[in-house]
């Protein structure tokens, strides 16, 4: 039987409930079951790939090229289990489908409406394809009492009567702040948001209390009494100093032995954590430290780069070593001298990007790492400016450009507008729609059998997940590769440029995929663990 975990948060936004989910999951795998993590997000817009990173932080993408919430990042790294598309839906996607139907007649002649078509529609998404695991822990978006839930909140009740009994349970995740002035911790908003909830319908199993100080007992028998909950199933949150120790410290407050009870299992069995305590223990006793300049163009919001900032940390874990990242914004390399600032750092990355704005900021990183022997990680965009720079500096080539930018003479970067992908063959064209027009997902890559990546990766076989319009024209391939920038992997066809590397400098390395997508705390990502091992041979030099 598949058991079913309905995650909710109240009082306020940005309580980690996505990582709450998936380090639940990491927790009941390590109890030996098999989990799946899926998020159905309230807004309407039908996927995030249009939405802008200042508002909604990185869109994370599934080997099945699904446009995500980065949440679906945590829960993969958590747990190992790779995304898929059903595994993220808006009520845009929902309405988008519902209305497709309706112009269709498919619901011949009825009233469409919220309850029950709405509602169904979500209570069949999660619930899909879910025979083949044990527990499927399903967060929901927002907080309760946002408009925008309420037919999500309907669908996860009914859900609770539609299944087994002991089938559903309901997480909800709450702030209990502590008040400086009056010295205390305050329990109003938990009754508060629990009140809103239950008047939803919706009784919660076990309550999660976020909180900067230890709850007492005497608060937490008040929560379980005002909330209708066991007291051992108060499960307060105490903030911890990395991420990964979120599933170890919920373990010790009981979080996995509540949920089992809730459903009424056996808790005793073995709980296997020694691969999470590895990882804590090398984050908390680094034998060095490297300094990366990340060189982009949302450095003021981390949640723009959360796969990328991760996927560092576990090259940091592969080397034993803490991996200080320095944001920089790309535009202020395009002023004189401000290069400079980039000497004293131990390796250059330049990640995914769109547009015009602080491009020729990373060309000038890209040349400046590569001139100086300084580690390079191109990701994406980061690989196209690299590859911009070495067609105008070492091929020269001076007006070589991408067309993304505009019109150019010599676009070394171009708009492909027909390839090949596990569906088939695929087209687009400039005046193409935004939204789910680029190269997304997995696609299959060949390596040189004699190149840095192959070594790197230990094979010439590989897939790595793509999000992006342009590639780099393979037109420019022998003349880049007289000069040193040699294209070491390529698609299966031979017509897509996939990896380009110098194997005249330490570590310069241009990838057109996102390989910080894959990367895990007990599993870097060779990429990135080997950048960093550069980055640390690099450090001993200066
Ligand atoms: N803007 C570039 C493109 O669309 C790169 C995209 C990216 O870095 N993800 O090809």
């Amino acid at each position: 039987m598949t058991r079913y975990i309905f995650i909710t948060g109240g009082v306020v936004s940005s309580l980690g409930k996505g990582l709450l989910s998936a380090a639940l999951g990491a927790l009941l795998q390590a109890r030996g079951y098999q989990v799946r993590l899926r998020k159905l997000d309230p807004y309407l817009n039908v996927d995030p790939g249009t939405m802008s990173p200042y508002q909604h932080g990185e869109v994370y993408v599934t080997d099945d090229g699904a446009e995500t919430d980065l949440d679906l990042g945590h829960y993969e790294r958590f747990t190992g289990v790779p995304g898929r598309q059903s595994d993220n839906v808006t009520s845009g996607r929902v309405y988008s489908d519902i209305l497709t139907k309706e112009r269709r007649g498919d619901y011949l002649g009825a009233t469409v409406q919220v309850i029950p078509h709405v509602t169904d529609a979500i209570k069949a998404f999660a619930i899909a394809d879910t025979d083949d695991v044990d527990f499927v822990l399903c967060e929901i978006g927002g907080t309760v009492g946002d408009i925008e839930s309420l037919p999500f909140m309907e669908a996860i009740r009914q859900l609770g009567n539609d299944l087994d009994p002991g089938q559903v349970i309901y997480i909800h995740v709450t702030l209990v702040p502590y008040i400086a002035a009056a010295g205390e911790l305050k329990t109003k908003p938990t009754q508060h948001s629990v009140k809103e909830l239950r008047g939803i319908g919706i009784q919660p199993d076990i309550l999660v209390c976020r909180s900067e100080r230890e709850i007492p007992n005497s608060e937490r028998r008040k929560i379980a009494l005002f909330c209708n909950v066991r007291e051992s199933a108060v499960i307060q949150a105490l903030d911890v100093s990395s991420i990964y120790e979120v599933p170890i410290s919920y373990h010790r407050e009981g979080l996995d032995t509540e949920v089992l009870k809730a459903f009424g299992m056996d808790h005793d069995n073995d709980v296997r954590l020694d691969r999470w305590e590895e990882i804590i223990r090398r984050i908390r006793h680094p034998e060095g430290e490297v300094n990366i300049a990340v060189v982009g163009k949302y450095t003021g919001l981390m949640d723009a780069y959360k796969s990328l900032n991760e996927a560092l940390a576990h090259g940091g874990i592969a080397n034993k070593v803490k991996v200080k990242v320095e944001w920089i914004e790309s535009e202020i390399f395009e002023e004189e001298d401000c290069i400079l600032k980039l000497e004293h750092v131990n390796g250059i990355l330049v990640p995914g990007g769109f547009g015009k704005r602080g491009a020729e900021g990373k060309i000038a990183a890209a040349r400046f790492a590569r001139e100086r022997g300084i580690p390079y990680f191109g990701i994406c965009f980061g690989m196209q400016m690299a590859v911009v720079e070495a067609t105008r500096n070492l091929a020269g080539i001076e007006k070589a450009c991408s067309t993304e930018f505009g019109p150019c003479e010599d676009s070394v970067i171009g708009l492909l507008t027909e390839w090949k992908s596990a569906k088939g063959r695929e087209t687009r064209s400039e005046e193409d729609d935004l939204g789910g027009t680029m190269r997304l997902g997995a696609y299959p890559a060949k390596l040189s059998a004699n190149s840095q990546v192959a070594a790197i990766y230990g094979g010439t076989g590989i897939s790595e997940r793509h999000r992006h319009r342009y590639e780099v024209n393979v037109d420019y391939k022998d003349r880049l590769e007289q000069k040193g920038m040699i294209f070491s992997g390529m698609s299966p066809d031979g017509r897509l440029p996939e990896i380009v590397e110098i194997p005249d400098h330490p570590w310069f390395i241009g990838v057109q995929f996102h390989p910080e997508l894959k990367s895990k705390p007990f599993e870097p990502h060779p990429l990135f663990a080997s950048f960093i091992e550069a980055a640390v041979k690099q450090s001993r030099l200066v």
